[in-house]
This record gives structure tokens, C-alpha cells and sequence, in this order.
């Protein structure tokens, strides 16, 4: 039986002769990297792809939360005004 060293977790698993090309082992987070860097590749490689996804997040952030962002803004802001943020930033920097 043929093996596959997991591109994730590093785990020598035996193939799956029902996957091809397997380069992931079937724990859940590597099923993510590797959906993740199929993502990844298809983005670059798909201007098409890379666009529809822009496109589909703008609509939902424009459609579902502008409110939520502007909440978001505000905070950040607050954070960045906040005395005990600009102690951090110094301790930081
Ligand atoms: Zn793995």
C-alpha cells in the first residue's frame, strides 16, 4: 500500500486510492491547509476566480454590515486614542 507524508502535519499516513494527488492526511486541520492552499494557488493562477471572490466579499460587507464597520472604526479608533494603548505602543516600540 502506497503511503503519503501529510504536506501539513508531517504524519505518513497510507493513500487514499480514492483521492488523487493526495498530499493531505484526513485529520480536520489539515483538510483546511490544504483547502486553504488550493484557495491560495486558485487565486493566483484565476484572475476570474480572484475577482468573483473580491467582488462577492464587497457585496456582503457592503449589503449585511456597514454598521459593523463603522463600529469596528470607532473602536479602533478608541484603541488608538486610549492612554493604556499608547503605554503598550511605547513598551512596544
Ligand atoms: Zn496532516
Amino acid at each position: 500500500m502506497e503511503s503519503v507524508r501529510c504536506a501539513h502535519c508531517g504524519r505518513v499516513v497510507p493513500a487514499n486510492p480514492r483521492i488523487k494527488n493526495q498530499t493531505h492526511c484526513s485529520l480536520e486541520a489539515c483538510r483546511r491547509d490544504k483547502k486553504r492552499l488550493w484557495q491560495q494557488q486558485k487565486m493566483a493562477t484565476d484572475s476570474e476566480y480572484k475577482a468573483n471572490q473580491r467582488d462577492c466579499w464587497k457585496d456582503w460587507r457592503e449589503r449585511v454590515c456597514p454598521r459593523f464597520y463603522t463600529k469596528v472604526r470607532w473602536q479602533t479608533y478608541f484603541q488608538l486614542i486610549s492612554p493604556g494603548f499608547r503605554m503598550l505602543r511605547i513598551f512596544l516600540t
